[in-house]
């Protein structure tokens, strides 16, 4: 792209004073672009305390009455919030259950609750029964590495 080329003034006062407003304006562009990108940084870590608040408060609510369990905050907010595991257990076993919310094939704006109810114990698959997970809490991090050596 070729740059922009302002018509030259005919007097030699407006030549000078076209020249000062095309500085003063790319001063300005700078200026703007740099207010733009602070607010921008302001604004995402605001939404990453909004969204660790929401995690908080749903996991204060699983653990006083344990529901309603929807509303909850979405897959994204909870990875972005930085509680990017969802714990659960069998609601007849009490066998315990991480979830990488990051890792579920649902769309990211998927409320954390919705995937995490359809979940079924193994265990008790294999004994023909189909309870519902019981959710426990939103973590930063898994119970225990799945990928650790057994010891
Ligand atoms: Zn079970």
């Amino acid at each position: 792209m070729s740059p922009k080329r302002h018509p030259t003034p005919l007097s030699g006062g407006d030549r000078k004073a076209l020249r000062k407003e095309l500085q003063k304006s790319r001063g300005v562009t700078l200026m703007l672009a740099r207010q733009s990108e602070d607010l921008r940084t302001r604004a995402e870590a605001m939404l990453r305390e909004a969204d660790k608040l929401s995690c908080e408060s749903w996991n204060e609510r699983m653990w006083a009455d344990g529901e309603p369990i929807d509303p909850s905050p979405t897959v994204d907010q909870a990875v972005n919030g930085g509680f990017p595991w969802l714990q659960i257990e069998c609601s007849r076993c009490r066998t315990p259950r991480d979830i990488d919310l990051a890792a579920l094939k649902t769309p990211p704006t998927t409320c954390v609750h919705d995937p995490a109810t359809r979940l079924r114990c193994e265990k008790c698959k294999n004994a023909g029964k189909r309870p519902p997970a019981t959710l426990l809490q939103m973590v930063p991090k898994a119970r225990r590495d799945p990928f650790a050596p057994e010891g």
